[in-house]
């Protein structure tokens, strides 16, 4: 079973990661998405998880992996139909994490009106950092997130700029998925997304929250 920790030492057994595709303007306008709908939800299984550490493989069926910087949120329990002002009272914590795409696959299920399981939910999608508590973070809405590639910077963006931000998110994703605990929401990737090659070194950063490193097998 996959497992996460929070800090310090609270290890939670993962559940479902509710991805939210297209909550940033520009990251729509890159991935030439419309602007006048609702954020995507897609599923990522627990076996996605990669705990930093170890490294980042590209599967062999895809030629084009993408890199997407994130803020994840850990579910602390049980919610459905979550009300806008109550979302503190299901989250933990959050950390940083990497929704990585496999945008080949991605674009074929696009155009063929296929879902995005695999090019999502692929074995080691999702690496992820150590949850900080939420009762340490001043405001998750303000939140600098960065990603240097190679020393070269990649992605850059503000938690301020989520078209759905945290409250909103939780009502929305619970209306359709009950949250429980250990469930994790990947909240969505500002611009810049781009390829990743083999020896990579990935630095990710979010204000608050630190900073995780990992390198392509
Ligand atoms: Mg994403």
């Amino acid at each position: 079973m996959a497992k996460v920790t929070l800090l310090p030492d609270k290890n939670y057994t993962v559940g479902k990661i509710v991805g939210v595709g297209q909550n940033y303007a520009e990251h729509r306008a890159e991935m030439g998405a419309g602007q006048d709908h609702p954020p995507v939800l897609f599923l990522k299984p627990p076996s996605a998880i990669l705990a930093e550490g170890q490294p980042i493989t590209l599967p062999d069926f895809s030629q084009n992996v993408h890199h997407e910087i994130e803020l994840a949120l850990l579910i602390s329990r049980k919610g459905k139909n979550i009300a806008p002002e109550d979302w503190r009272n299901f989250v933990a914590g959050a950390a940083i994490a990497l929704d990585l795409t496999l945008r080949d696959l991605q674009r074929q299920a696009k155009d063929r009106g296929e879902p995005w399981s695999v090019s999502k939910g692929f074995d080691g999608s999702c690496p992820i950092s150590k949850f900080v508590p939420l009762s340490e973070i001043s405001d998750l809405n303000n939140l600098q997130l960065e990603l240097q590639v190679n020393q070269v910077l990649r992605q850059k963006g503000c938690t301020a700029d989520m078209i759905f931000p945290v409250a909103q998110l939780l009502p929305y994703i619970s209306k359709y998925f009950t949250l429980e605990q250990g469930d994790i929401i990947l909240t969505g990737t500002p611009a810049g997304v781009d390829k990743l090659v083999s020896g990579d070194r990935l630095l990710a950063r979010i204000s608050e929250l630190g900073t995780m490193e990992f390198q392509v097998a």
